[in-house]
């Protein structure tokens, strides 16, 4: 038993060194990476209406395009730019490529996500606005996604810079919405736009565990003039309780994966029968 303990601390230590390796290479590599304006990437995720099918927005979703280890995905990058300060250049890198499509495409909206850092920052709220208006975009074209963890925060600025968005007429969404946290009571705090809800929920139709959830969702958002969207739609199933359950938006591998700006390009000029 001594000598099984050994090994499975060798085997446990050596992984723990891989992961502390992986990741100081990759920080290294990230503050490169943005130094030179190179290998940050965004992709876009279309949006339909439930009722319809028609492609009214996309989602700008970063992607880390390494030259040895590939896309890394940014569950994994995301965490180490916002441990050392580089999650406001990747913001602006998405925020600036999110305005140049708008500009490109004046009928669609587009969707960002802020990181809970981004979203504290003093800053925030005038390098959104700015970028808008080098872009001459109307702010109501950009929404900017906060996860449910972050809009739970307790922060004066972060309230601040909520005010001070929307009144400028920049939509706000809840993400991953009822996941954790005080959902409900939370969303009474402040006004947002839209909530989004979580991939979870929507797996858990299947076996007809969270109808009554998502109804309730649905139900709460209408009467507070709120747009539901619901994420992580994979099956023709799904998409149609969703649609019955009065979901306005859906987004999901069934009905397109997060593309490239060529790919989406093409797949909206073929939509526009161009
Ligand atoms: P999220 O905002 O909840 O984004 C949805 C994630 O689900 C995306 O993963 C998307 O590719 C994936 N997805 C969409 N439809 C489906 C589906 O039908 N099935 C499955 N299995 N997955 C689906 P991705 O792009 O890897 O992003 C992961 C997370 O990283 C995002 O979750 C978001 O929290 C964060 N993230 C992505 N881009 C940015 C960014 O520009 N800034 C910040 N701060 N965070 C970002
Ligand atoms: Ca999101
Ligand atoms: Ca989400
Ligand atoms: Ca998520």
């Amino acid at each position: 038993a001594k000598a099984a303990g050994k090994n499975t601390y060798a085997i446990f230590g050596s992984h723990m060194a891989e992961l502390l390796r992986r990741r100081s290479a990759l920080e290294h590599d990230l503050r490169a990476a943005i130094k030179n304006r190179e290998q940050i990437e965004v992709f876009y995720q279309p949006v339909y209406a439930a009722v319809g099918a028609e492609l009214c927005a996309l989602e700008a979703l970063v992607r880390w395009n390494h030259p040895t280890f590939g896309y890394i995905s940014p569950q994994e990058f995301i965490p180490i730019a916002e441990e050392t300060g580089l999650i406001h250049e990747i913001g602006t890198t998405v925020l600036d490529d999110s305005c140049s499509v708008l500009f490109e495409l004046p009928h669609i909206t587009v969707s960002i996500n802020a990181s809970a850092l981004e979203m504290q920052s003093p800053a925030y709220p005038l390098r959104i606005l700015t970028a808008l208006s080098e872009w001459q975009v109307k702010p109501e074209r950009l929404e900017i996604e906060l996860t449910e963890s972050v809009a739970a925060g307790d922060s004066v600025q972060l309230e601040l810079n909520i005010k001070m968005l929307r009144s400028a007429g920049v939509k706000i969404a809840i993400d991953d919405f009822g996941t954790g946290y005080s959902s409900f009571s939370r969303v009474q705090k402040f006004a947002v736009d839209r909530l989004k809800i979580d991939k979870s929920f929507v797996d858990d139709l299947d076996r007809g565990d969270s109808n009554a959830t998502i109804a309730a969702i649905i139900t709460m958002a209408q009467r507070k003039g709120l747009k539901v969207t619901a994420e992580g739609v994979e099956t023709a199933e799904q998409q149609e309780l969703l649609r019955d359950l009065g979901c306005d938006h859906l987004q999901g591998f069934l009905l397109s994966r997060p593309l490239t700006r060529g790919d989406m390009m093409a797949l909206l000029k073929v939509r526009a029968g161009a």
